[in-house]
């Protein structure tokens, strides 16, 4: 459902963050990037959903077709949803306020201005629901466990009805226990839904037990694809430098944060 036909992207001041890279996802496919800090993994999911543009290659999506203007950007955009290592929710505001801003993307900008109407506040429920929180709907997204607020992440990603999810270290922030309920039901969701997620993760053993497919980045490019069985130490040493990823030495350079299309956007609901 998705072709990346050789993506590449350099930052301004000349960081070769991705090297030109070709990968097809098929619907439904659960994708995990693996790889040490800075090697390349936000840089491209945030280019697939245009929050970084890339500096070549194309985009293709079924039922859009190549993402080149505008206009196919915004349809992109719509149908594959974000979910951020943050949660990126906005505090004061409840839960369901939160899910309902998945649906802004669905209406015009003064429209936003107005109260959404009924049929949007029940599909949120209903995604709140999904995610076990629909007795939380009402309380404001600060005084929920970091848990509860990746599942509000993830509530408002599936009220966008999207056929693709991106998620950037949803799990890194949230201790071993709650990281695999989270992306478990993360990747229950999206089964039921045929939903493609792609998800970037440090814990290699998540990987092996969620992944359909494995894809590992060192140094801004591809170094390996395949199954999750198949990290073996070699592979792992292949994508890390190291068999014992957890020790891998790379600390991430600074970098300034990539612009965050969640923000902006959801404060039209307060
Ligand atoms: P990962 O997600 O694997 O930790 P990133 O995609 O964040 O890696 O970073 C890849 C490389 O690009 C790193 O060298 C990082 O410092 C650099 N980088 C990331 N974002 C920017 C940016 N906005 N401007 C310049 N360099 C960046």
């Amino acid at each position: 459902m998705l072709e990346l036909d050789r993506i590449s992207v350099t930052y301004p001041g000349g960081v070769e963050a991705l090297k030109p890279a070709s990968l097809s996802i098929g619907e439904g496919e659960f994708v995990v990037l693996l790889g040490p800090s800075g090697a390349g993994k936000s840089t491209l999911l945030r280019a697939i959903n245009g929050l970084v543009t890339a500096t070549e290659g194309r985009i293709v999506v079924d039922g859009i077709g190549e993402v080149a203007d505008a206009k196919t950007l915004r349809e992109h955009r719509r149908k594959s949803a974000m979910v951020f290592q943050q949660h990126q929710l906005i505090g004061r505001l409840s839960a369901l306020q939160n899910t309902l801003t998945g649906r802004l993307s669905y209406h015009s900008a003064w429209r936003t201005m107005l109260p959404l109407p009924r049929a949007e506040k029940e599909h949120a429920l209903a995604c709140l629901e999904r995610v076990g929180l629909l007795d939380m709907a009402l309380r404001r997204a600060d005084q929920l466990s970091g848990g509860q607020q990746q599942r509000v992440g993830i509530a408002r990603a599936l009220a966008q009805d999207p056929t693709l999810m991106l998620a950037d270290e949803p799990v890194a922030s949230l201790d071993p226990e709650t990281s695999r309920r989270v992306l478990g039901l993360l990747h229950r969701i999206c089964r039921a839904d045929g939903i493609a997620v792609i998800v970037s993760l440090h814990q290699v053993e998540l990987a092996r037990e969620f992944a359909d497919r494995v894809i590992g980045i060192s140094a801004g490019r591809v170094v390996f694809d395949g199954a999750g069985e198949a990290l073996d130490e070699t592979v792992l040493r292949q994508i890390y430098g190291t068999a014992d990823p957890d020790h891998a030495p790379a600390p991430k350079p600074d970098a300034p944060p990539a612009n965050d299309a969640a923000g902006s956007e959801a404060t039209a609901i307060a």
